[in-house]
């Protein structure tokens, strides 16, 4: 983030992010890299002693009552240790989300405030085997019966799975109805019998418990759904804005092309530095340009929802350009670099290939840049089309007259 963009408070924040992440011990990540942990515990114990999970989230569940400015500035920090972490960081973020806003008391006290304290650990449940883009279509169904309701279906790549006490899952609550009034949204606890598989072969992003997660005949207390029974909707548009505001950060490939430009500048051929050559600092500096613009669109985006400025569909399609353009730019840096770095980045001496693993999937996750693309049009057409320029009309600048452009502009 800019150091002009950042109070001294932020600054105090960031650096004691910072000490965070470098006591993470660096064998963690290698062994989570190596499938040798499937899910890391400790990491979310210590953030949480340190008070630096959900910060977000009210004092009284155990937040710092901070803003997404403050949260992005301590995720630029986060990013540096991988995906995988940074991951299971914001899932307290995301998860917390929906907790904070449709939760009632009592599911705070018992689920949040441990959550952000890293006392007890969640998963958010939304993928199903059928598909994560047609998230509506979720055939996961909640059958009311008595005092419960009674779960079946299945989710699958799921973070944290491998070590979740909870997780928040979308059920159809409604058969008949429409899509988006037929799901409801609970707080499933592992205990309630919830199958946890540990199945899939990861690229990249390793060692954070993504599971499959199965519910045959679950019975979930009617005190476990969150928010209104066929409303959950509303809910997932909320939990959007964490999942992809998460998405828009910089810190981990900033890191990788600090690597590759250390090396530009060291590294000989032909008798100089390759820096010297304009193929390889022109790379640079359109990473470290790139980069630079996504931070301050972060920013941005991050300032509009603090605020609350424009509509819900506004703030929508911030949040997903920069879901879009962000995981776009990590890769493209990631790819570069490794470029850069020639035959040795493809190899383990350097981080560049297991960044490169782990940015291949930012473009996919919390909804893929297709879906990013499908909101983004859709938002500004919104906006667009309801109302008149607000500007000068720059469409009437033309050299012709009015009455002959009204002829010329055929449209059918
Ligand atoms: C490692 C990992 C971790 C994950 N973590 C979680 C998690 O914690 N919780 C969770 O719920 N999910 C999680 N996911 C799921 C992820 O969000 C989905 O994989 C993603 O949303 C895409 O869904 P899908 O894989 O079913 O692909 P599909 O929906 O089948 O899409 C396949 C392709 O079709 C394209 N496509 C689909 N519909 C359209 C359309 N209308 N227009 C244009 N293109 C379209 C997609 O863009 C994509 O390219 C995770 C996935 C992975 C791999």
């Amino acid at each position: 983030m800019f150091e002009v963009l950042m109070t001294e408070e932020q600054k105090r924040l960031r650096d004691e992010v910072r000490d965070f992440v470098k006591s993470v011990p660096r064998q963690l990540i290698l062994d989570m890299d190596a499938e040798k942990v499937s899910f890391p515990k400790e990491f979310l114990v210590e953030a949480g002693r340190r008070n630096l999970l959900g910060l977000r989230f009210p004092h009284e569940y155990g937040g710092r009552g901070l803003k997404w400015v403050d949260e992005l500035i301590a995720l630029e920090e986060i990013g540096t240790l991988g995906m995988s972490l940074t991951c299971l960081y914001q899932v307290v973020s995301i998860v917390g989300e929906t907790l904070n806003v449709f939760g009632n008391e009592a599911q705070k006290e018992k689920y949040l405030k441990p959550t952000v304290e890293g006392k007890m650990y969640c998963a958010e449940a939304l993928t199903e085997p059928r598909g994560g883009s047609d998230f509506f279509g979720a055939t996961t169904v909640a059958r009311k019966e008595g005092s419960h309701y009674i779960l079946n279906g299945q989710k699958r790549f799921i973070v944290g799975a491998e070590g979740a006490d909870y997780f928040v899952v979308y059920a159809n609550s409604n058969p008949g109805a429409s899509p988006r009034d037929a799901l409801s949204l609970f707080i499933v606890e592992r205990d309630m019998g919830v199958e946890v598989k540990y199945i899939y072969g990861l690229m990249g992003t390793r060692g954070g418990g993504v599971g499959r997660i199965v519910f045959r005949d679950v019975r979930v207390p009617e005190e476990n759904l969150v928010g209104e029974e066929n409303g959950a909707s509303r809910i997932f548009w909320q939990m959007m804005i964490p999942e992809r505001i998460s998405s828009g950060v910089t810190g981990g490939s900033r890191a990788i092309l600090e690597i590759a430009a250390r090396y530009a500048n060291k590294r000989k051929a032909f008798g100089q530095p390759i820096r010297n050559f304009e193929a390889v600092s022109f790379k640079i500096a359109e990473s470290i340009t790139k980069l630079d613009a996504v931070s301050a669109f972060g920013y941005a985006v991050a300032k509009t929802v603090d605020e609350g400025i424009g509509t819900r569909g506004y703030q929508r399609r911030l949040v997903s350009e920069l879901k879009r353009l962000s995981t776009d730019v990590q890769w493209e840096v990631v790819n570069d670099a490794m470029q850069i770095l020639g035959g040795i980045g493809y190899t383990n001496v350097f981080p560049v290939e297991r960044a490169l693993r782990d940015a291949r999937l930012a473009g996919i996750w919390t909804g893929t840049n297709e879906i990013m693309n499908l909101i983004i049009q859709h938002e500004y057409y919104q906006e667009l089309l309801t109302k008149t320029v607000e500007g000068r009309d720059m469409e009437a600048d033309v050299p012709i007259t009015e009455a002959e452009a009204a002829e010329e502009k055929v449209y059918e």
